[in-house]
């Protein structure tokens, strides 16, 4: 998708911060964090939200559960983390390229917003 801004951080035309990159999968800061650490987890090809996970596409799903707990174990926060999807503008999507927040580093409540 050459409009959407994660395929280009996924692509390498916009620098970001990165945690993690693989053939398959990128993590990277967000821009805005909303807890003292907080990373994004996308896979490189585009899929625009978790409604559009299908069984043709969500191995990449299963290996970006296994990259966020290896960042978690790799930066010390395996045991105290959260991980969110926002599916569609209600919920609070605003970028349409699915992607994993991992958010540690403080307390948070439930439920959730
Ligand atoms: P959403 O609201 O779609 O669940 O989350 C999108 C997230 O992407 C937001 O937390 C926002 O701060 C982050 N974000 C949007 N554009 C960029 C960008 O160009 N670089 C980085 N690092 N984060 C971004
Ligand atoms: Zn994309």
């Amino acid at each position: 998708m050459s409009d959407c801004i994660f395929c280009k951080i996924a692509g390498g035309e916009i620098p970001t911060n990165k945690v993690y990159e693989d053939e398959t999968v990128i993590a990277f800061h967000d821009m805005d964090p909303q807890a003292p650490t907080h990373i994004l987890v996308i896979p490189k090809a585009h899929i625009a939200s978790a409604s559009d996970i299908t069984a043709q596409n969500s191995a990449v799903i299963a290996h970006i559960f296994e990259v966020i707990a290896k960042i978690a174990a790799d930066n010390g926060f395996e045991n105290d983390f959260r991980v969110v999807n926002n599916c569609g503008a209600r919920a609070g999507q605003t970028v349409h390229h699915l992607h994993f927040h991992v958010m540690s580093g403080r307390e948070f409540t439930w439920p959730a917003g």
